[in-house]
């Protein structure tokens, strides 16, 4: 499903995000990519979905490689949802903010209004829909988020620091939501700095630090790291 290969990647100012970094990860995976703030974690899931191409080294996903011709068409099929679900929902409705992917995606009235009923009750947020995202709660935000990537189909959905802004019931709900997706056979990576949610939510840990991977593998790993 995902293939990175001898990956670097500097930010304009010098800042050496990505050091030569190599893995890859099987099909249908639960994965976390765990490690502390400035690790490189939001680095490497910007290179997933096309929005950054990789400088040096080679990215591959669901077998297409990223560049400049497939950015486009992996933008469609790998969602991010943010960490600040207000960077991401901000529309007048709630519904508006679900169609504009199927929307850009050029579908007809008929079928964005199918993809957008079955995304925002798949996550249980149908009656919001004429809601402002500006009145609702952080979790339900974070679901609408989902939604949105949902009713593009996307084969894969990366979430950056999942737990952030949410109460534990707001937890519990997108964890069991994330669940159910994965249950339907979609992929599911998440960005964490937090052992304890990378150890009981993934199959599969790559942990990170100063742009570079330490270890991978099962929850093995981190009992050998602790
Ligand atoms: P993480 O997601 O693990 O917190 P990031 O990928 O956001 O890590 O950041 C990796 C490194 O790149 C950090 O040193 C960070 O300060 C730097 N960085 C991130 N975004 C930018 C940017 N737009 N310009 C310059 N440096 C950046
Ligand atoms: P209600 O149940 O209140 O009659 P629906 O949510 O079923 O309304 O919407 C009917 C149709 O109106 C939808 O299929 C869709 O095409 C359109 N629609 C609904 N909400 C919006 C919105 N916020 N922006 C644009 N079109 C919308």
């Amino acid at each position: 499903m995902l293939k990175v290969d001898q990956l670097s990647y500097t930010y304009r100012d010098g800042t050496k995000a990505l050091n030569q970094i190599s893995f890859s990860i099987p099909d249908h995976s639960k994965v976390a990519i765990l490690g502390p703030n400035g690790s490189g974690k939001s680095t490497l899931f910007l290179h997933f979905n096309g929005i950054y191409l990789p400088q040096e080294g080679s990215v591959e996903v669901l077998g297409i490689p990223v560049n400049k011709k497939t950015e486009i068409d992996l933008k469609t099929r790998v969602g991010l949802v943010f960490q600040d679900p207000d960077d991401q929902v901000f529309s007048s409705t709630l519904w508006e903010d679900v169609a504009f992917g199927p929307e850009n995606m050029g579908y007809s009235q008929e079928e964005i209004d199918r993809r957008v009923e079955k995304a925002l009750k798949s996550v249980d947020m149908w009656d919001y829909r004429h809601k402002a995202p500006y009145h609702l709660s952080y979790g339900q935000k974070k679901r609408a988020a989902i939604a949105g990537i949902l009713a593009m189909d996307c084969e894969i959905i990366m979430l950056d620091e999942p737990v952030a802004y949410l109460d534990p019931q707001g937890q519990d709900q997108l964890f069991s939501l994330l669940d159910e997706l994965y249950q339907q056979g979609m992929s599911i990576l998440i960005a964490t700095h937090d052992v304890n949610l990378a150890c009981e939510w993934a199959d599969y840990i790559i942990l990170m630090k100063d742009g570079q991977i330490l270890g991978q593998g099962g929850t093995e790993l981190l009992v050998q790291e602790n």
